[in-house]
């Protein structure tokens, strides 16, 4: 097959990519927001999300618009009463109350039209009393949009066992592998009944270690921005830079899954085209469906450097291929979705294509 490109299959349809769940001076990171907003430029992301805990000051001192071409977003970032239970916001004009119980601010927040992400669910680390690990801890939630699958500093803290670790601490992107394995299964399971959004986000905080006489600043921001980053495919109207329509089609896009997560370090993944086509010329994104795929349909991968590609079905790899491009036919309902590995290391996830009714078994 010749070379193909997203505009060729998704005419309407634009990739943006940036950084999502960013903390700043406004909660407990150590950097100013518009510190951030040059590293991005710097970096050439398209958007950037703040999420501060519990605030969102940065919205009110004016950071969310476009910075030249550089969308930016303000969410925040909400906790329950005893700390606990993390939750990306996207889209409020409020900070929503603590409450003793995750179901309720989840609620009320989509009440007040926000679009909300489990935020490092899966999150282990015990290793250092000061930065305790936030798992999500209340599963019987329901009404949120999506889980953060792949969160940056929860995975790197993880691999930091010991002030000894100094590697990690200068070459803090080499450790990041690949999201965790029992979030990704528990991912699948949601969405086999409800289609359920993913993101990949940064966490940053670029925070510093003082030990002794040594003190220096872990991941610079510009460091954490070539991490991981969630793509979205978008409208192409985004791009005409009128704020408040770019800000309901990037809201849009996030919910309902349009894009894939990846890792940097591994490789720029920017012209990646993951797609579904039918025999009768259709060809949708990654994310929810908004009509009925009709089977059989062809998976079309296209990315810029060559990996290894899988075709998870239901949770399991059915389909593999090797190089820059591949494609896979499916003939059956299922909920299927796109890995793409460099060695052992993640680089690409793709949201998932659910096919047919739901629950998908
Ligand atoms: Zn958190
Ligand atoms: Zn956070």
């Amino acid at each position: 097959m010749d070379n193909f490109h997203l505009s060729d299959l998704l005419e309407s349809l634009v990739e943006i990519k940036g950084a999502v769940h960013i903390h700043t001076q406004y909660s407990d990171g150590d950097i100013e927001a518009r510190e951030v907003i040059s590293a991005a430029q710097t970096v050439g992301l398209d958007f950037l999300v703040f999420t501060d805990h519990m605030t969102l000051q940065a919205k009110n001192e004016g950071f969310e618009q476009f910075h030249n071409d550089l969308f930016t977003l303000v969410g925040y970032e909400h906790n329950d009463n005893q700390e606990k239970n993390h939750y990306l916001v996207f889209g409020v004009d409020a900070v929503e109350k603590e409450q003793d119980s995750p179901q309720k601010y989840i609620q009320k927040l989509k009440k007040a039209g926000g679009i909300g992400f489990l935020a490092h669910p899966s999150e282990v680390r015990n290793y250092f009393k000061k930065y305790p690990s936030y798992p999500w801890t209340d599963w019987s939630v329901t009404d949120f949009d999506g889980i953060e699958i792949w969160n940056q500093m929860s995975e790197w803290v993880e691999n930091l066992r010991s002030w000894l670790s100094f590697i990690y601490i200068f070459y803090p992107r080499r450790f990041i592998q690949n999201a965790p394995i029992n979030l990704l299964h528990r991912w699948d399971e949601y969405n086999r009944k409800q289609f359920v959004s993913g993101i990949g986000g940064v966490d940053a905080h670029t925070f510093h270690i003082k030990k002794g006489f040594i003190a220096f600043k872990i991941f610079p921001i510009k460091v954490e921005l070539k991490g991981i980053r969630t793509h979205l495919y978008v409208d192409k109207e985004f791009c005409k830079r009128d704020f408040s329509t770019s800000k309901k089609i990037f809201l849009e896009a996030i919910k309902q899954g349009n894009g894939f997560i990846s890792n940097f370090r591994r490789g720029d993944a920017t012209g990646t085209v993951i797609c579904l086509t039918t025999s009768d010329g259709k060809a949708f994104p990654p994310g929810k469906n908004r009509e009925v795929v009709e089977l059989p349909a062809t998976f079309y991968v296209s990315i810029p450097d060559r990996a290894e590609i899988n075709l998870i079905k239901n949770g399991r790899i059915v389909q593999q291929g090797k190089g820059t491009m591949v494609e896979f036919d499916v003939t059956d309902p299922g909920l299927y979705r796109i890995e793409i590995f460099k060695g052992k290391n993640a680089w690409i996830y793709s949201n998932p294509f659910p096919i047919g009714k739901y629950p998908l078994y």
